[in-house]
């Protein structure tokens, strides 16, 4: 397994629609390991193809243990009263912001395996899935906030996008933990 580059915001591949898988080969679980290592190794809770510059409609989640591979996910319910939360994203460092989403959903997908299986969540998880879900459809959680909080968020974005040259982002081992761990999607 490894660790792959991790691309930031501004690399096109982050706004790109990603191509439903047609076969789990062996070659989709290869990366669906090294997306789980990339997460883990970067104190994420859930990350998506394009995070790691590929367009297959894959991503990974491991919220408290609650871990999973979903391939070609869709959301069939998104209901409940609508929450509020601060997230961040592995691909925007550094910057966060509350982002109002369903508080409950209902999700379908094939896992690691090729097996379909639908899953209900609720809370961080529910909030995860929905947020790799938009990244496989080009969407980031910017594109949900006010125009106001969009520009601040995009105002602290040029403080730190310099430290990416190529849209690249490189993880050290061993790297300091975020303040933030438990929002990085
Ligand atoms: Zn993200």
């Amino acid at each position: 397994m490894s660790v792959l580059p991790i691309r930031v915001l501004g690399d096109p591949v982050l706004r790109e629609e990603t191509r439903p898988v047609a076969d789990v080969t062996d070659d989709l679980r290869r990366l669906i390991d090294d997306m789980f290592e990339t997460m883990y190794a970067a104190n994420g809770i859930g990350l998506a193809a394009p995070q790691v510059g590929r367009t297959e409609r894959v991503a990974v989640v491991d919220v408290e243990g609650a871990k999973y591979a979903l391939v070609n996910p869709e959301v069939l319910v998104a209901d409940g009263k609508k929450e509020k939360a601060e997230e961040g994203c592995l691909s925007i460092p550094d910057v966060y912001a509350d982002v109002e989403r369903p508080g409950h959903v209902v999700v379908r997908a094939l896992d690691r395996d090729g097996q379909p299986f639908e899953v209900e969540a609720t809370a961080l998880l529910g909030r995860c899935f929905q947020h790799e879900i938009d990244h496989l459809h080009g969407k980031l959680f910017l594109d949900h906030l006010s125009f106001l909080k969009r520009r601040s968020a995009l105002a602290r974005w040029e403080d730190e996008k310099d430290q990416y040259p190529g849209f690249i982002r490189i993880l050290k081992p061993g790297a300091s933990k975020s303040e933030h761990p438990e929002e990085e999607l």
